[in-house]
């Protein structure tokens, strides 16, 4: 057994955790109200999309193919039909756009990774597209520091409880963190392991987590990764 063999496992979302990515779809979906504007007024396409996004989920998955294909969907709706070919093909456009952005790692992150990797084995799950997220890992510049990158359908706590399992991992060694209560936090408490919450600046509404049950647990919230390598290091001794 080499040393890192021994080190505890520490899970982390990516999205909005290590890197920005809510704030692109925002853009995108300011442009998607621009387009609609002969049509719909922003507030009616704001619930229009989402109500599309929402019903679609399990159909579509969550990443940018499920966003497209949702504009495309609420597009032709809120047009009656008369949304054309080349309006169409910009919406892909700005898929393509999404897909194809450089990574930028949220404040302090690559330093942080950096040390939680020496004393960590780091595993990072996130849910996505499967190109889209191992394309991230890849060019996030962060790749040789995971031990491991799970891209999963949904993080509920079946999900994480199958990650672990075949990992051989016991959820009461196990710490996630994340930026989403509801992904990141409840399920993994609801296994048995502990969780921490980094807060991004906006939540997904499809991302907003049940109050009664965040009111029913406890777990520490940080104002940045860079705060974890500490809350860890107090963990490690109590
Ligand atoms: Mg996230």
């Amino acid at each position: 057994m080499s040393r890192s063999d021994s080190l505890s496992v520490l899970g982390l979302d990516a999205d909005d955790t290590l890197w920005e990515s809510e704030a692109r779809f925002h853009e995108v979906e300011a442009r998607f109200r621009d387009l609609m504007a002969p049509w719909s007024d922003e507030e009616a396409t704001d619930a229009a999309l989402l109500a599309t996004e929402r019903k679609n989920i399990a159909r579509h998955g969550y990443g940018v193919k499920g966003f497209v294909l949702s504009m495309i969907v609420t597009a032709v709706h809120l047009s009656d039909g008369d949304i054309n070919a080349n309006q169409i093909g910009d919406i892909v456009a700005w898929g393509h756009e999404l897909l194809d952005h450089p990574i930028e790692l949220l404040d302090g992150v690559a330093d942080t990774v950096d040390a939680l990797s020496r004393t960590h084995r780091l595993l990072v799950i996130t849910k996505g597209d499967l190109n889209d997220q191992m394309t991230k890992v890849a060019r996030s510049g962060l790749a040789n520091r995971f031990w491991r990158v799970e891209v999963v359908a949904e993080k509920d706590e079946a999900t994480y409880a199958s990650v672990l399992d075949r990992l051989g991992i016991q959820p009461s060694d196990f710490v996630m963190v994340g930026n989403s209560i509801r992904s990141d936090v409840l399920p993994v408490l609801g296994i048995g392991g502990r969780a921490v919450h980094v807060p991004h600046t906006t939540t997904w509404i499809l991302e907003e987590p049940d109050p009664k049950a965040v009111a029913a647990v406890r777990f520490p919230v940080l104002d940045r990764l860079a705060d974890l390598p500490a809350l860890l290091a107090d963990w490690s001794v109590a």
